[in-house]
């Protein structure tokens, strides 16, 4: 399998090539140049999510030096679960649960992944890589997990101040090592622009050499699909039907897996997007132009995002404009109805979400609510736990605290402050070049 540019006008590659590279170098995303069709008999009824996995990314690696790797790969990357369990509160409704891994959202899947294909791609450069990772909250921690402790990589984290939950904020921070958290006086978008313009400082390269680890890397999109793959072929195989998902979406990373899952032929029914009140999407498929825009502040802020950035990739999977209005639907979610969908939730049925996964599960009551009996499958993208400030109150007593996340409350954190303006990081990148080459 060869990776073409959205763009066009890069040379196909590998996707050993494309993960390394993460953007293509005209500025597009690389694409498969095909969705290969699956049988779903072609996959073990007894295997693990890893054996799930690999199966389904077996055609996605062929012709790459990563491809004699891949199970070895997706056993690396996939230590967690990512259950299927019945909400016995709500009749043909299951919850998707992607919050498993080490910092309890669903982005450990595909950075833990990338990470394990990136150890293995040969060193360009004999000096350490620093990945630069902007993030509304979920994602940074993620990265710098995965990357913890590995030698040759360091992880420098850009996040806005004041903009993340108190406890992603504390996560970002507790990693130390090889891992740094800026806290940025700005806001997402001001921390991603700055990622960028250092990726394309060519002077700044030279002198320290960057990568990305942000979510249009193919490296973190392919291994969702894993997930989707696992439980609609186990759904499929117990009820003889396809089964619907809900999904939360921001960048459009996780959706998109989840629809290219349906397009090689898995038992993968509906999809609807869920979308918090940054409206781009919902706005688009009621029929509007695509109008990107700057993110509004919401409480499910790691969908804060006003230009999904796998909105290209879906053009590229449905080119025609008409087709795709007609097969999906998004919907827009304000933050008064994500509270009051915590709360009633908790009171009625003693069912806790964090406000992403509530987004998804205000589109389940007014399915309901319309009749709809299909089979559905809510998507939560991460444990409530990581935003006990929104979720604590509305409940009115503490949540648990997955393990690993509790093991990183106690740790001492630590960010440092950065303006926000692409000197400030060129400055401090360039200043602390010692550290990575320390870090190895
Ligand atoms: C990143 C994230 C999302 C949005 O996922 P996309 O792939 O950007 O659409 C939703 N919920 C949580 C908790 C996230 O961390």
């Amino acid at each position: 399998m060869r990776y073409h540019s959205t763009r066009g006008t890069a040379p196909a590659v590998p996707i050993g090539e494309a993960i390394a590279a993460g953007l293509a170098p005209d500025g597009g995303l690389y694409v498969p140049a095909s969705l290969p069709r699956l049988d779903p008999a072609a996959f073990d009824p007894h295997g693990t999510l890893a054996d799930t996995a690999a199966t389904l990314l077996t055609p996605f690696f062929t012709g790459d030096a990563l491809a004699d790797q891949l199970p070895a790969i997706c056993v690396e990357a996939l230590t967690f679960d990512t259950p299927l369990r019945a909400l016995p509160a709500h009749p043909h409704t299951t919850m998707l649960e992607l919050f498993h891994g080490p910092t309890s959202a669903f982005k450990d899947v595909g950075a833990r992944f990338l990470a394990a294909c990136l150890r293995r791609l040969p060193r360009r450069d004999a000096r350490p890589l620093t990945i630069l990772v902007a993030t509304s909250g979920d994602t940074g921690a993620a990265v710098a997990a995965a990357f913890h402790r590995q030698p040759h990589v360091r992880v420098v984290i850009l996040y806005p101040d004041g903009l993340v939950s108190p406890r992603q904020a504390h996560q970002l921070g507790c990693f130390g090592d090889n891992v740094t958290a800026l806290r940025v006086a700005g806001r997402f978008d001001d921390c991603q622009r700055m990622v960028k313009a250092a990726l394309n400082d060519a002077e700044l390269q030279a002198d320290v050499p960057l990568s990305s680890a942000n979510s249009i890397s193919l490296g973190r999109l392919l291994p969702q699909m894993s997930y989707y793959a696992h439980a609609a072929l186990g759904w499929g195989r117990d009820h003889g039907t396809p089964l619907n998902f809900i999904v939360p979406t921001g960048n459009l990373g996780n959706a998109l897996a989840c629809l290219w899952v349906r397009e090689m032929g898995l038992p993968v029914g509906e999809v609807r997007l869920a979308c918090n009140a940054n409206a781009t999407l919902p706005e688009f498929f009621a029929g509007a132009d695509y109008r990107p825009r700057e993110a509004v502040a919401t409480l499910a802020n790691a969908m804060d995002v006003g230009a999904p950035s796998n909105f290209k990739r879906l053009r590229w999977t449905f080119p025609n404009e008409s087709a795709l209005r007609r097969l999906l639907q998004a919907h827009s979610v304000d933050d008064a109805t994500i509270r009051r969908t915590i709360a009633t939730h908790a009171r009625e049925h003693g069912e806790v979400f964090c406000p992403h996964a509530a987004t998804a599960m205000h589109l389940l009551d007014r399915l309901r609510a319309e009749g709809d009996e299909a089979p559905w499958a809510v998507v939560a993208t991460a444990h409530p736990a990581k935003f006990d400030s929104v979720v604590e109150p509305l409940l009115g007593h503490p949540l648990d605290v997955p393990p690993a996340l509790a093991a990183m409350l106690t740790r001492p954190a630590r960010a440092e402050p950065l303006p926000a303006n692409d000197k400030a990081l060129e400055t401090w990148l360039s200043s602390h070049r010692r550290d990575a080459s320390r870090s190895n």
